[in-house]
């Protein structure tokens, strides 16, 4: 018998030291301002405005960011939104709750991210946006999008969520399109627990945002459309106290990404996915791209390792979804996106998984191809 070894999770949330979270509190719990824009919530909203470059808008969630992104615009109930099927549910369930329709583009195959083509040919006299995602820490064609945006007069979203860490020309990919969706859920790299915001590039649109968060509200009037979609004090804190630790997180993990790249590179079965040119590599994913039956022998191999790697969600417009009646544009016979759910295999890519731990997966993915 082995020795028992310990899990390797594919990813684990990055926490604060406790008492860098208790001491943010000290001044909430003496105040007793819980929410509606206190001292912790405006200074992380401001902290994160440098870091991106743009104006940044808290919410409370990652999909809330998203549905505001989407209503900023503006656009009318019952339009159409060009959208990808590789994603997290929360990309189409935005434009579902907010009154609009999905229409599924297919994606580039090198990328996999929204087809610049695909979108063109789903544009319809219905269309009012596009809602493109930078998945699994790749940038999307961002020119390419915005300037069919610009050429059809569409609004275009961004969801980030996957993405935050990624720099496009030296540039905050969050700077892109009309508007960008952040996630500052548990499992993204900086987090509140729960927790989002949109970036834009105006001060105007940013108050727009901020009212629309806060039920409408201005000078005690409802002014326009609104929801509570706002953060609190206590989440703010987290932020604040995890803060300090990403970017050691993020070195850790290009250390973990460039332990990979080398074990790969000369292994003729695998392909790794890596970073569109001109774009900086995730610190959230390192996806290896592998023939179905393949993947499926490596991910037995990690599983009997102990080492717990994650496969993309199902498409969201495939058989036997909610969207599987939705109209569905693809780039040929049959979908790309279907293809990339799967063959993409993502391996931990977390600062506890290690020198040793790297060591194992790779071993394991080895293994697994025979
Ligand atoms: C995590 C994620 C979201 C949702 O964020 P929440 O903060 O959980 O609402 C949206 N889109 C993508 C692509 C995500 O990965």
């Amino acid at each position: 018998m082995s020795e028992r070894r310990d899990r390797i999770v594919f990813g684990r949330p990055l926490m604060p030291r406790q008492q860098d979270f208790e001491r943010l509190l000290d001044p909430v719990f003496r105040s007793c301002q819980l929410t509606n824009g206190g001292t912790l919530h405006d200074r992380l909203e401001s902290v994160l405005g440098q870091e991106t470059g743009g104006h940044v808008v808290l919410v409370s969630s990652g999909t809330m960011a998203l549905m505001l992104a989407l209503r900023l615009g503006g656009v009318a109930r019952g339009g159409e939104v060009i959208t990808t099927p590789l994603s997290f549910a929360a990309s189409v369930q935005a434009i579902d709750w907010c009154g609009l329709v999905p229409v599924f583009a297919d994606v580039e195959p090198a990328f996999a991210t929204l087809c610049p083509k695909a979108v063109e040919r789903a544009i319809t006299p219905q269309t009012v946006a596009i809602l493109a995602v930078h998945f699994q820490g790749i940038a999307c064609d961002i020119a390419a999008l915005e300037d069919i945006a610009r050429r059809h007069k569409l609004w275009l979203v961004f969801d980030a969520a996957q993405a935050p860490d990624i720099q496009v020309s030296g540039r905050n990919i969050c700077l892109s399109g009309d508007a960008s969706a952040l996630s500052l859920h548990g499992t993204k790299l900086l987090s509140t627990a729960e927790g989002g915001a949109v970036v834009v590039g105006d001060a105007a649109q940013a108050q727009a945002l901020a009212r629309m968060r806060n039920f409408g509200l201005e000078g005690g009037q409802m002014t326009g459309p609104g929801i509570n979609g706002k953060m609190s004090e206590l989440h703010a804190a987290f932020g604040l106290a995890v803060r300090p630790r990403v970017a050691a997180e993020m070195a850790a993990r290009q250390q973990i990404r460039g332990w990979y790249d080398a074990a790969f590179e000369d292994v003729p079965q695998i392909r790794t996915l890596q970073p569109r040119p001109g774009t900086s590599a995730s610190h959230l994913y390192y996806t290896l791209i592998l023939p179905p039956d393949l993947r499926a022998g490596v991910i037995a191999s990690l599983h009997a390792a102990d080492i717990l790697p994650r496969t993309p969600f199902p498409i969201l417009c495939g058989p036997g979804t909610v969207y599987a009646g939705a109209v569905v544009h693809t780039t040929r016979h049959h979908a790309v996106a279907g293809d990339v759910a799967g063959q993409y295999l993502s391996l931990p890519l977390h600062g506890d998984v290690g020198r040793d731990g790297v060591a194992r997966v790779v071993q394991a993915v080895l293994r697994g191809i025979g």
